[in-house]
């Protein structure tokens, strides 16, 4: 998970380094003065909601200072390359730069260029590892799992647009290293055999044959930024067949939670009612999603010094 002070992904995710981060962040035992008075850069070439305002506050509520850019007004229009851009707000004096991208790998390049810590915070449809920590977070606490963050016997299920997910890539890597089975579930254009095989997850193409028998059900959205749209035939009934509906929702087990790292598609993937009711952890994993960021930032300034 960690390479030196950069976080750039879940594949191969460590259980103890996992474990510790989870264990700061549900105490929320933060020790401040690691990061009271650093400075900490959003750079966002791609969009935000969650992610960048969560960093944010998570940075100030440490007593860091937060500089949030965007590529949107910035000199990207006049073709400085990612590098220079970054280069370019490293020379400002940050400790620690959080950075999303629309290519897969621009955050582990960054890395290798960087005198700071470098959190990948989204790199196309590689690795979103906040993301995965926030939702092992959730997770853990929604279903009472005990300290130890043992999900032994669990059984989660990643479903819709899995192909072009970094979300989906960070949890099964988090997920399968704290002890859960993983399920990737979706049409067989977005949930292909060999990704299944490539992320060490079984692969179902039937929502409704797996209901009953998981824990919990991570939606995802269908990303058509990344070209998922022509992943599906013409006329395909996604909701119909992989939709988290209220009547889907009522055949799951009593404790099972419905899980959305948003921004949601109401009616798509998932139904409103469903997205608001009694199984929904949606606005959990956005709280969390601060807790984890905090014990992120401390610990990447710490191991940068
Ligand atoms: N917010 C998540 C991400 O940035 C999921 C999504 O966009 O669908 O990957």
């Amino acid at each position: 998970m960690w390479r030196g002070a950069h976080l750039i992904g879940m594949h191969g995710a460590d259980a103890e380094e996992l474990r510790a981060l989870l264990d700061v962040a549900a105490d929320a035992s933060f020790e401040p003065d690691a990061i009271q008075g650093r400075a900490v850069a959003n750079v966002f070439f791609e969009d935000s909601t969650r992610t960048r305002v969560s960093f944010s506050l998570a940075a100030q509520r440490l007593g860091a200072r937060v500089v949030d850019w965007t590529s949107a007004g910035s000199s990207v229009s006049k073709g400085e390359s990612l590098l220079d851009t970054f280069g370019t707000i490293e020379a400002m004096g940050f400790d620690a730069v959080v950075v999303r991208h629309h290519e897969s790998g621009a955050a582990q390049l960054l890395a290798d260029h960087a005198r700071c810590a470098v959190i990948n915070a989204g790199d196309g449809s590689h690795q979103h590892p906040t993301q995965a920590l926030a939702d092992a977070l959730t997770l853990g606490e929604a279903l009472e799992r005990d300290r130890g963050w043992d999900f032994t016997g669990l059984t989660v299920a990643i479903v819709g647009d899995c192909v072009s997910s970094r979300v989906a890539r960070s949890n099964a890597g988090s997920l399968a290293a704290l002890g859960a089975r993983v399920v990737l579930v979706g049409p067989e254009a977005m949930v292909p055999a060999e990704l299944g095989e490539a992320l060490g997850c079984a692969v179902s193409h039937d929502l409704d044959s797996v209901l009953a028998e998981i824990d919990a059900a991570m939606i995802l959205r269908i990303q058509l930024e990344r070209g998922a749209g022509e992943l599906l035939g013409q006329g395909f009934d996604y909701q119909g067949r992989f939709g988290m509906t209220r009547e889907r929702a009522s055949r799951m087990r009593d404790h099972a939670v419905v899980m959305h790292p948003g921004p949601m598609n109401r009616g798509v993937e998932i139904e409103g009612a469903v997205a608001d009711g009694d199984r929904s952890v949606v606005l959990g994993q956005v709280e969390a999603g601060v807790r984890v960021r905090m014990a992120v930032l401390e610990e990447a300034i710490r191991r940068s010094v």
